[in-house]
């Protein structure tokens, strides 16, 4: 806590880990005389760079922007760019710390990063967000490369920003290495089923939670949580597997359809125009919108949190369980208080945590890698299905290790000392680095 004041998120992050990790000491004594919990909660380098551009009436700005390379023992740092107002290290820091475990547990050779920008994307020209995205990448092309560090995109940063950004390192280095950043489009080295990737993979995971408990998503009565990249694919698999989806939201309400959230409407207004969740109730009668509505609050058996950290309290958990909710898969990272968690925990209900639940996204971000790399482009139901292998994967493992370690059911051990044992006996092979 001395060591980083002030990064509440960080440390929360770490705290969660930290307490499911006793049980592998005791196994493994080696990784305490090797301070090996120490090595992994130090980034192995941090990047703070100022973000100067200019505005549409001509005006200066100033942003601050981050890039934490936290871990690369098991390949080159990798994970997202968020572009967010309440970005701050203590955010960047408690997401490449998750990065690290999520990323060992898709089984791909890919380390832990993360990074973002203070900077805030609503209500900016596409020029506007064009020059920022090219006075970022003038510092950040320096720090990254296919075989070093490998940005993405998470929050207010999709396949128009990665656009900007690769633009830029294309033109500063001379060099077309389209793996330097994953989330392309697809005319220029981006991955089918990249952009669904989070939203289905974490569906997927939910499945796997659900069988193993003898039931299904067919039927169910589903909200999720934002209206962005992950809630909208998580929304269109939970349907297509047979759930009914009655509600999602942004940071200023909720729509609630009683004939289920219309998917393409959805699309059009949130990934075409642009535009804010309001305008989903002017075009459909069926549905309502509760501005500064809790989601939460409405009844469901599945909830999808997919917006972003600690967005789902204690409070919340309570809620939802009373109303009869049996499984939680967090498509977001750290949506779930750890008072929330304790919660779902203490009734006995599926809860797939973020750094499982969530990781198809970086895990065919690995596979955007792989074709880049023997540039070739697969088509769209083999990368899905590699995306599905995986997902069902880290679901076995997480599963298997909760009971090695004495809490079967329990993913949020699993994949906390899954993804930690992985990256240790590496870093443990490579000496002291
Ligand atoms: P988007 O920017 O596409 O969408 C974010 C959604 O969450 C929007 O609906 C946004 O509403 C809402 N939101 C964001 N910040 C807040 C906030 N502070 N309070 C309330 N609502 C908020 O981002 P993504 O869908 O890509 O990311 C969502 C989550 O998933 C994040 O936690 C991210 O880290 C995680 N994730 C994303 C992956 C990816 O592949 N994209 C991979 C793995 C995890 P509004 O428009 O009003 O801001």
């Amino acid at each position: 806590l001395r060591r980083n004041p002030g990064e509440t998120e960080f440390h929360q992050a770490v705290r969660e880990v930290l307490e499911t990790l006793g049980p592998v000491l005791v196994k493994y004594p080696e990784f305490a005389e090797q301070k090996m919990i120490q090595r992994i909660c130090e980034p192995e380098r941090q990047i703070i760079f100022r973000v100067p551009w200019q505005d549409d009436r001509g005006q200066i700005q100033i942003n601050r922007a981050f890039r934490v390379e936290f871990n690369s023992a098991l390949g080159p740092y990798k994970g997202g760019m968020r572009f967010h107002p309440s970005v701050y290290l203590g955010i960047i820091k408690f997401l490449g710390f998750e990065q690290i475990f999520k990323n060992a547990l898709t089984g791909l050779p890919i380390g832990g990063g993360k990074g973002g920008s203070d900077f805030d994307p609503k209500g900016k020209s596409d020029c506007e967000i064009m020059r920022f995205c090219q006075s970022l990448m003038t510092e950040l092309y320096r720090h990254i490369g296919d075989h070093t560090d490998v940005p993405a995109g998470d929050i207010g940063v999709g396949e128009r920003e990665v656009g900007y950004l690769f633009g830029q390192y294309k033109r500063i280095t001379n060099r077309y290495e389209s793996g330097v950043l994953t989330g392309k489009g697809l005319s220029w080295g981006g991955s089918r089923a990249r952009r669904e990737a989070t939203g289905f993979g974490t569906i997927y995971f939910l499945e796997e939670m659900l069988k193993i408990r003898g039931d299904s998503l067919v039927g169910k009565t589903c909200v999720v949580s934002g209206s962005g990249n992950v809630a909208i694919y998580a929304i269109e698999k939970a349907k297509a597997l047979g759930a009914r989806v009655i509600a999602c939201s942004d940071s200023n309400g909720v729509v609630v359809d009683r004939d289920g959230i219309d998917l393409g409407l959805l699309k059009q207004i949130k990934e075409v125009e642009r535009r804010r969740l309001t305008a989903y109730v002017q075009e459909k009668t069926s549905a309502t919108y509760l501005e500064n509505g809790c989601i939460w609050s409405i009844p469901c058996q599945v909830a999808l949190p997919c917006a972003t950290q600690n967005e789902l309290t204690a409070k919340d958990a309570k809620t939802l369980i009373e109303q009869g909710c049996i499984a939680v898969a967090e498509g977001a990272n750290m949506p779930t208080t750890p008072e929330g968690i304790r919660v779902f925990q203490d009734a006995g209900i599926a809860f797939g945590p973020g750094k499982a639940a969530n990781a198809g996204g970086v895990a065919t971000s690995a596979l955007e890698m792989q074709q880049n790399a023997s540039r070739d482009s697969w088509t769209f139901d083999y990368t899905e299905q590699r995306l599905k292998t995986i997902m069902v994967a880290i679901h076995r493992r997480c599963h298997e290790t909760s009971e090695e370690f004495g809490a079967p059911g329990n993913y949020v051990v699993g994949a906390n000392i899954a993804g930690f044992l992985k990256v240790g006996h590496a870093m443990s092979a490579m000496g002291l680095i």
